[in-house]
């Protein structure tokens, strides 16, 4: 496995793959892994000739600088993973060498950059988008692996690949779950051991509602959340949403023959967490 650090030097490697007409896999991470990445890495092994990881804790995707300067890093041990699943490269460039200058650029995706995560976390899909795009012009994949943890990233890098006109098949990837249900995050590492009980509410109301919806209408169930969460003194509810799962719009009633997927963004403690849903068509 090549760990590479420099942009010239991966698109030099790059070139010599695609003249031999190699099918190249890309997961792009921020580290700190865990088995939801690794689940990434697996299916390019499984489908490409060469998998290509990036590792880069992307600054300008950080509303909250707290979260970027406390963003776990675990280098060492994310090369010997990745190393051990069959990655054959990895991409690890330091913050000046993605950005020599301040990026400026500015992507507009509508409605899919103003509701949930891009209400409450202005700009950050901007350099989501803007460091993907970067990494995707350097690395040419033929795939892109993205993960439905991320469910509204995901949707916001489909839009990207289009406007851009990337030639890439953007593959989406199941949520990776630990034992108890609580969806694999980097920043569970950062959870106390009370925080980390207390987040599983976050899981448990979603697999409560996949199970009981018809019970109660989407108000219904949105007042019951809430007070659940209210009831707890380490979890604070940033957003629990009913949406259209294709196109993200809020749904407010369950008579709809659309697929529905519920979101929830919570803090645990200064952490802040998200998961999702989709529930079968009704
Ligand atoms: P990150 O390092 O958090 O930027 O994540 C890199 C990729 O891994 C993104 O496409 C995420 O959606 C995906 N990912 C993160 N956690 C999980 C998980 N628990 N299950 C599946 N994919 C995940």
């Amino acid at each position: 496995m090549q760990v590479i650090k420099t942009i010239s030097k991966i698109k030099a490697q790059i070139q010599k793959l695609k003249i031999k007409d190699k099918t190249i896999g890309f997961i792009p991470t921020m580290g700190a892994l865990h088995q939801g990445h690794i689940s990434l890495i697996k299916q390019s092994v499984c489908k490409n000739d060469i998998t290509v990881c990036s590792i880069f804790v992307n600054p300008i995707q950080f509303n909250d600088k707290n979260d970027y300067q406390k963003y776990p890093n675990t280098l060492k041990k994310d090369l010997e993973l990745l190393k051990i699943h069959g990655c054959d490269i990895v991409f690890t460039p330091e913050k000046a060498e993605m950005y020599p200058e301040i990026p400026n650029e500015k992507y507009d995706f509508g409605y899919l950059e103003s509701c949930m995560e891009g209400k409450f976390r202005p700009n950050h899909f901007n350099g989501v988008a803007i460091v993907v795009n970067r990494l995707f012009e350097i690395i040419q994949p033929d795939y892109a692996y993205f993960g439905k943890k991320d469910y509204q990233q995901l949707a916001i890098i489909k839009a990207l690949v289009k406007q851009k006109k990337h030639q890439i098949e953007i593959v989406p990837c199941e949520i990776v779950r630990e034992p108890d249900g609580l969806a694999m995050s980097s920043r569970n590492m950062r959870l106390s051991e009370i925080e980390r009980s207390e987040a599983l509410l976050i899981s448990k109301t979603l697999f409560d509602i996949k199970k009981s919806f018809n019970d109660k209408n989407i108000n219904q169930w949105k007042q019951l959340i809430e007070e659940k969460f209210a009831n707890s003194s380490i979890l604070k509810l940033e957003y629990i949403e009913f949406a259209d799962s294709e196109t993200l719009e809020v749904i407010n009633n369950a008579e709809t023959n659309k697929n529905i997927a519920v979101f929830i963004a919570a803090y645990a403690g200064n952490i802040r967490l998200i998961d999702n849903i989709v529930l079968p068509l009704q």
